[in-house]
């Protein structure tokens, strides 16, 4: 399909600085000059799509903090109903042009859409790294990670939602969270996935990127003579070979901000607060209930308040920390940093867990794999296919 190349809104925002993330003269010519033809591209630029800070009110009846994969989503669904006030906080920007193009999140990781963090040095992980200390991306902008992460749809083990319900997380089992996986989406391929798991007309748009490298089919052929079945890994079972489907739409990135606020960024009800970063959630000391935030935007602390409910939903990193800062935590850490205790929690800030990740390098004799030049961005520009639409 050939996309428009005039847009009815006029572009706003400042845009990413992709070429300087890379090093090299013709490899910054090239970044740049794609820069402007992507913005160009209504689809990708959606000027008239984008949700615009506000200046915030008082009081709210709910404060969600973070605007990432689940903040969008909780903001979006709260919005729905018009007599609550919603107010979403994010200590980032809004999301740059050359984020929706899937093969360029790797340019956003260690810039200012990042938090940037690494772990503390590791007994027995990160042995390759400097001090051992593993580099550990998070986003900081409208959509959290989900606008640098690598798309993949993964819904995550059954056995892990069964296991928070059977420790006392009530509604919170596989079958209790189906029906909001089903809501949420819209699949395009579901001839591809097992039946029951799935469903279309949702917000979230799902399917396998456009172009996929002749070796991924190599790949799952190799799985499946190790006895590896090539299957849909959010039905029925979860190990496998597959070609993933992803959030992408027409090989462009579908952050949870594309889904579920640029959609809806003219209710009167939502309003976004960007580059605003929640540093305490005020807590009533009797009750234990939070009753607002407080929140330092341009340089200004201000304390905005909730009749409702405070989400937070700052992500695995900044959600802790946040509990931390506003007193709720294990009583010995909190009194050796001197933040008075609101709530004695000994398991925040502790227990952190990823998935592990193994590198490998290898050389392979393929002459069907095109690199990333001219050829490619053309492909994509003109017809969002090839290198460029999907992660890799
Ligand atoms: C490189 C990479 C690749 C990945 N690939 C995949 C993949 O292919 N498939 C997959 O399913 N998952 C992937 N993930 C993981 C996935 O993206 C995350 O698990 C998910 O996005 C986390 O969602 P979240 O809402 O918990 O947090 P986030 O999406 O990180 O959102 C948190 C938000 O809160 C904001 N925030 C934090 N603190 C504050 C504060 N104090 N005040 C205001 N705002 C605040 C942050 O700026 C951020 O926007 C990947 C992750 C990375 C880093």
């Amino acid at each position: 399909m050939k996309m428009p190349l005039s847009c009815d809104c006029p572009a706003t925002r400042p845009g990413p600085t992709l070429a300087s993330t890379c090093g090299g003269t013709p490899f910054m010519l090239f970044m740049g000059l794609l820069e402007v033809f992507l913005r160009s591209q209504c689809d990708i630029e959606d000027p008239c799509g984008r949700p615009k800070s506000a200046s915030p009110y008082p009081e709210y009846d709910f404060i969600v903090i973070g605007s990432g994969s689940a903040g969008s989503v909780v903001a979006g669904r709260l919005s729905e109903i018009p007599e609550w006030n919603v107010l979403l906080i994010e200590a980032g920007q809004d999301e740059p042009t050359g984020a929706q193009v899937p093969s360029m999140f790797l340019n956003y990781l260690g810039t200012e859409l990042d938090w940037m963090y690494f772990t503390e040095p590791e007994k027995e992980a990160c042995l390759n790294e400097n001090e051992q200390r593993c580099y550990w991306p998070r986003g900081k902008v409208l959509g959290g990670t989900s606008v640098i992460n690598g798309m993949m749809y993964i819904r995550g083990s059954r056995h892990d939602y069964d296991n928070w319900a059977s420790l006392g997380c009530d509604g919170w089992s596989y079958n209790d969270v189906l029906p909001f996986f089903l809501k949420s989406e819209d699949n395009k391929q579901l001839d591809l996935v097992d039946r029951g798991y799935h469903a279309e007309g949702g917000p979230v748009v799902i399917s396998q990127f456009p172009y996929h490298p002749p070796l991924s089919r190599a790949l799952v052929e190799a799985g499946g003579e190790l006895g590896y079945p090539n299957r849909d890994l959010n039905g029925q079972y979860h190990t496998g070979f597959a070609i993933t489907q992803s959030t992408n739409i027409n090989g462009t990135r579908q952050s949870t901000a594309k889904a579920f606020i640029r959609p809806y960024k003219s209710r009167n009800n939502l309003h976004i607060l960007l580059n605003s970063t929640v540093t305490r959630i005020l807590i009533n000391k009797r009750s234990k209930s939070a009753y607002g935030v407080e929140v330092v935007s341009e340089g200004k602390k201000q304390s905005i308040f909730a009749t409702k409910e405070v989400i937070l939903s700052g992500g695995a990193v900044n959600s802790p920390q946040l509990l931390l800062l506003s007193g709720i935590g294990p009583r010995e850490d909190l009194e050796q940093v001197g933040v008075p205790l609101v709530h004695h929690l000994p398991g925040v800030g502790r227990n952190l867990q990823n998935h592990v990740a193994h590198f490998l390098t290898f050389n392979i004799n393929d002459t069907n794999t095109t690199p990333l030049n001219w050829a490619t961005a053309m492909e994509y520009l003109l017809f969002r296919d090839g290198l460029m639409s999907g992660t890799g």
